[in-house]
């Protein structure tokens, strides 16, 4: 009896164990899939969060801005090469100061941390005019670290203080035959229009400053032409010596009124690839000006070739860097008038520039014929330059030769 009892509850022992092995099993197999199921999902993870470092390390470097980011101790955590390239690696733990040794950046990140929007920060770093904002990065509403981004707005400081002059230089140009005008109509108002002769004589006056605004305004609005490119050139090959001849006989009387000599030293068969009317543009505005500034003597019109047959201009061009101006013909404009000062001839070619106002003041101008030329030249692809040695200025620019792309 005792026996068959004790083999009963060892048999209903073995079948619990059973039962508990196999639902032990079935929770073992449950938990190794999600365990696999988790390995998967975090090597997932692993992977999307090295992808979105890497797009953020690419994304910080491809920034032409300088990127920084300084922790809440002040030290850096993060600069992109832009910000290297400005103020060298930042050794590990640096802080912002250290590194880039500005006060203003140091402010601006203490009151950004503080929560205070903050406007831009300006500052110069190796004579570039640097512009810095500043965002806080949040954790849970809390100011945690400042993203700084530093631009460099040299050239748009450049631009606008170009602009202001531009606008003074206008002002100016302007201001004075206006003056003029009205006095003359003063005067003519008060009683010279009674007298014939007087009141002719006013009126040329009159007519001539008005000539001179609309000189400035023509010059003001080609300039702007040009240098937008909204005057698209028709480039062909053309006889060099058959442009400057066209410009010549346009200016002779001139010239024959002052007694100077014009000539034109240039083969027949010197051809160009340029528009021939800008290029004609240039050689008038440079023959107009060695006839204005030259009282006694010659204005001499030549060409040097690229190999240098062609005649050699009268004030040789020791100076001229044979090697980038190959294929091109260097066409000069030499005379031997009252000359240019060296210290001002790298200003001669900027907008509204005149040289020595007391010296050329009877010499009517708008300061905007070389600038004028200058883009013609240079949306040519060419150069162009003077010199002078105190009396007499020779004027050089460069063209293709009509041989150059064959
Ligand atoms: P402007 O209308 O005053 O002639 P430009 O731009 O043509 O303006 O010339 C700028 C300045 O350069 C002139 O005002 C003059 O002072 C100087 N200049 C230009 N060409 C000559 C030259 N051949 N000889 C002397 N000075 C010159």
């Amino acid at each position: 009896m005792i026996s068959w009892s004790i083999s009963t509850v060892l048999l209903t022992l073995l079948i619990v164990m059973v039962f508990v092995c196999r639902s032990l099993k079935t929770q073992l197999r449950r938990e190794q899939t999600t365990t696999a199921r988790l390995r998967t999902r975090l090597s997932d993870m692993r992977r999307e969060l090295s992808e979105v470092n890497s797009r953020r390390k690419k994304l910080l470097s491809a920034s032409t801005q300088a990127l920084v980011i300084v922790e809440k101790d002040y030290t850096i955590s993060s600069a992109n090469k832009t910000a290297k390239r400005m103020f060298g690696k930042p050794a590990r733990g640096t802080t912002l100061m250290a590194w880039t040794r500005q006060h203003q950046l140091q402010e601006l990140v203490n009151q950004t941390l503080d929560g205070q929007k903050m406007p831009p920060v300006y500052f110069n770093l190796n004579d570039r005019g640097l512009q810095v904002n500043a965002r806080p990065i949040k954790q849970k509403k809390e100011v945690v670290a400042v993203a700084l981004g530093i631009h460099d707005v040299t050239e748009l400081q450049y631009l606008s203080r170009a602009r202001r002059e531009f606008v003074a230089n206008i002002s100016h140009e302007l201001r004075t035959p206006l003056a003029s005008i009205q006095l003359l109509l003063e005067t003519l108002l008060n009683g010279a229009l009674q007298d014939k002769a007087m009141a002719l004589k006013l009126v040329t006056k009159i007519s001539g400053q008005v000539d001179t605004l609309r000189q400035l305004a023509q010059e003001l609005m080609d300039l702007s032409l040009i240098e937008s490119g909204q005057i698209p050139l028709k480039m062909a090959a053309h006889s060099l010596r058959t442009i400057a001849k066209t410009q010549v006989e346009n200016l002779l009387p001139q010239a024959e009124r002052k007694h100077l000599d014009l000539k034109i030293e240039i083969d027949e068969d010197v051809g160009v690839l340029v528009d021939e009317t800008m290029i004609g543009r240039v050689i008038a505005n440079l023959l107009h000006n060695a006839i204005k500034f030259t009282d006694k003597g010659t204005v001499i019109i030549s060409a040097k070739l690229p190999n240098g047959t062609a005649p050699v201009p009268s004030t040789d061009p020791a100076s001229l860097p044979d090697d980038d101006e190959e294929g091109r013909v260097v066409v000069s404009i030499a005379d031997t008038g009252i000359g240019i000062p060296p210290d001002e001839l790298p200003r001669i070619f900027e907008r509204f520039y005149k040289v020595d106002h007391a010296r050329t003041a009877k010499k009517s101008g708008t300061g905007l014929g070389l600038a004028i030329a200058k883009h013609i030249v240079e949306a040519h692809g060419g150069r162009i330059w003077a010199e002078s040695g105190g009396q007499g200025t020779t004027f050089y620019f460069t063209v293709l030769t009509d041989t150059c792309c064959d």
